[in-house]
């Protein structure tokens, strides 16, 4: 029997928010059929996704209370769209880091009344919801900061600062040390940006302890993912991406023991030979574009065509995770120097060359045991589609059979995907 799961309701909470409550209303409603279909339709789940569970019931409600409770500690509260701006700053200053990239496809048209309609969906859906007041999250924001990666993102932010205090980090395209040296800048400008608001310093201490809380939810994602990597899987890839979701918005320490807690629980899973689908279930990994909450749709595919996703590699995915930083720097520009050259190593499409990527993928792929990857790309990501070549040449290389898809948020292309996925499917069951 499917577990009782409602995503909570409070339009007074909502209305002090000065949100659209009327047309809101109906959004809680809306995720827990799309939740209900996706993710308590699976069988065998771990007992410890009932946490991962809570979260997405509170988003609206518990987790908005928290966060306002911060604000009203005068906390900074700070919403991001993108895994190079450092959130250990933000947690050395005792605030609170909300990743805000729009994944649905819901206030798309609210954003192509301004932005061209050809543009990414991820950057029409966030705009979509500032404008319309369509998410809590936003409304409690104290101000946002974006990057220059892509030029949607950084033209759309002149637009967005309208709306809502929206600082700029310039993000270098290339990785050579005088593109390092700029971006050191930056993150000094961002410590600033995050120090007004708390009026007073980020000393020393504080910035370690920001890298140490960071670092471990990082360690705490790597472990998780590398039992997701045992053969067979003891999670779901839907699961798996859900978790990844909510590492963005979630309080960091409590979200690190509970991806502790459910290791533990998939270790014994692993040793009990309890996995999560039968061992011949084919496995997939994806790559390519982030999949912002509750973007599901490529999973969500996937696996009802019997395949597992076994590893994203993905902003929200291992590139969030995969690398920590240094602890041993002593002085304020050691440890910055150290976070920088952690940060660095991200290797978002926007940089040229960004060859490591490709390395990356494959280094994944080896690990995770899958038999295919399909390579992802959000509608009009002109970097990650056109990298897509070398990553297709690359699979055809090392005989690594390769899909590349590219879509959006609206459903129009679902039965397309799926006639496409399940051939895939098919070809590597060979
Ligand atoms: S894909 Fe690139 S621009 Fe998008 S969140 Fe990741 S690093 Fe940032
Ligand atoms: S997916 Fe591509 S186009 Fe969209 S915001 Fe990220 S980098 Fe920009």
């Amino acid at each position: 029997m499917e577990k009782n799961f409602t995503v909570k309701s409070d339009t007074n909470l909502w209305q002090r928010l000065d949100m659209d409550v009327e047309r809101f209303s109906a959004v809680p409603g809306i995720l827990t059929g799309a939740y209900q279909d996706i993710f308590l339709s699976q069988s065998n789940r771990p007992a410890a996704m009932d946490y991962f569970d809570s979260m997405v019931e509170n988003i609206y409600t518990g987790r908005i209370d928290e966060i306002l409770a911060a604000k009203a500690e005068g906390r900074p509260v700070i919403g991001t769209f993108c895994v190079y701006v450092p959130e250990e700053i933000i947690q050395a200053a005792g605030g609170v880091c909300i990743g805000l990239c729009g994944g649905s496809q819901l206030t798309v048209p609210d954003a192509e009344k301004i932005l061209p309609r050809t543009i990414c969906p991820m950057v029409k859906s966030a705009f979509g919801f500032k404008i319309s007041n369509m998410c809590p999250l936003f409304q409690a924001v104290d101000f946002v900061y974006g990057e220059t990666t892509c030029d949607a993102k950084k033209k759309t932010w002149e637009l967005l600062d309208r709306y809502v205090p929206t600082h700029v980090m310039e993000i270098p395209q290339r990785k050579l040390e005088r593109d390092k040296r700029l971006w050191i800048e930056e993150v000094k400008d961002f410590k600033a940006a995050v120090e007004k608001v708390i009026g007073s310093t980020i000393d020393e201490g504080a910035l370690k302890q920001g890298v140490a809380t960071l670092n471990a939810k990082r360690e705490a994602l790597q472990r998780l993912n590398g039992l997701r990597h045992h053969n067979p899987s003891p999670i779901s890839g839907r699961d798996m991406l859900l978790i990844q979701q909510i590492a963005f918005y979630d309080v960091p320490e409590r979200f690190t023991e509970k991806v502790h807690a459910l290791c533990d629980e998939l270790e014994i899973r692993c040793q009990n030979n309890n996995p999560v689908a039968p061992p011949s279930t084919p496995r997939i990994m994806v790559s390519g574009t982030p999949m912002a909450m509750p973007n599901w749709k490529l999973h969500n595919i996937i696996e009802k065509s019997g395949a597992l996703v076994v590893n994203e590699e993905s902003c929200i995915g291992t590139r969030y995770y995969k690398d920590t930083i240094a602890t041993d720097g002593t002085s304020m520009d050691d440890i910055l120097e150290k976070l920088t050259e952690r940060y660095m190593k991200i290797d978002c499409s926007c940089f040229t060359p960004n060859d490591d990527r490709i390395d990356q993928v494959l280094t994944e792929y080896r690990a995770s045991g899958a038999q295919g990857l399909i390579d992802y790309c959000l509608q009009f990501c002109h970097t990650y589609n056109i990298e897509a070549v070398k990553l297709r040449e690359a699979c055809e290389r090392e005989g690594i059979p390769f899909m590349a898809i590219e879509s959006d948020y609206s459903p129009e292309d679902v039965g397309q995907l799926q006639t496409r996925i399940e051939a895939f499917i098919e070809q590597i069951q060979g």
